[in-house]
């Protein structure tokens, strides 16, 4: 099943998308409403997806899925290709930091450039998203509380994320990280591996690995991060990038790059990067 949230009306609307576009799931303004309702959320899922009343959508129709995740919580360093082209080593324990809420944005909006930075870069992921909370919760079990996949991408401010040794500040630039278009649930999606995560700037290649180049794979993150503080429904997850990122080239992204993370098995987010309107 892929679910997404969709514009209506002023306001936002969960929904399941179909062969004929989208379903909407009465009842829950967004996906982080429905998976916070547990099983009378799948529920109201399910029986949009059988009453077939689906709409055809624009992708600008597209908000990001999970309006008001508790915890965005990212993992760096987490591909062997990334991890020797920053020139670290590979880790035991996963890299962690967190993004504010308000650094997400829409699968495909415009994108600011953070106005201060002069490196802005990007780092195609594959995000989880939580479905069942839980403390400390053992890696054999951590998939059935993972609600479903999508796409994220990291953007980076580069030289905020130098200035000292804590990268918050290059990582959570207001509405600088897109995630989407939709989630789509491990039964459809499969076992996390086989499939590959792309992205290109312009059109060109420049991220292409599968998923089953991290190092610290998903149930190991769960497992981990769970072990610090509650997962809830709705958190999301960034898994962290493979190789191919802006910086070791000297290429930064610019106002009018065009960026498309893909993930087989899940889809693209596309954003369009505009100059900053702050002064
Ligand atoms: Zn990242």
């Amino acid at each position: 099943m892929r679910l997404a949230t969709l514009k209506r009306d002023g306001g936002s609307r969960a929904a399941v998308i179909t062969a004929d576009g989208a379903a909407p799931v009465e009842g829950y303004a967004d996906v982080g409403e429905l998976l916070a309702a547990g099983e009378a959320g799948w529920d109201a899922a399910r029986t949009a997806l059988s009453a077939g009343e689906a709409r055809a959508f624009s992708e600008r129709d597209l908000l990001r899925p999970v309006l008001h995740p508790g915890a965005v919580v990212c993992v760096g360093l987490n591909y062997r290709t990334h991890i020797l082209e920053m020139g670290r080593e590979l880790p035991t324990v996963p890299t962690l930091f967190a993004k504010l809420e308000r650094a997400l944005t829409d699968p495909f909006a415009d994108v600011e450039l953070p106005r201060p930075s002069e490196q802005v870069d990007y780092e195609g992921e594959l995000a989880v998203i939580i479905g069942t909370g839980g403390r400390d919760i053992p890696e054999a079990e951590a998939l059935s509380h993972v609600a479903g996949v999508t796409v994220l991408n990291d953007v980076t401010a580069r030289d905020y994320q130098r200035r000292t040794i804590q990268w918050f500040a290059g990582k959570t630039f207001q509405r600088s990280t897109p995630i989407g278009p939709w989630i789509v649930t491990l039964e459809e999606f499969g076992t996390i591996g086989p499939q590959e995560l792309s992205l290109k700037v312009n059109g060109e290649e420049r991220q292409r690995a599968p998923l089953s180049e991290l190092v610290i794979d998903v149930p190991g993150l769960v497992a981990d991060i769970s072990r610090i503080a509650e997962l809830q429904a709705g958190d999301v997850i960034a898994t962290g990038t493979p190789g191919g990122v802006g910086e070791p080239q000297g290429k930064f992204l610019r106002a009018g790059d065009v960026v498309e993370v893909a993930i087989d098995g899940i889809g693209a987010l596309r954003n369009t990067f505009v100059g900053s309107t702050r002064q």
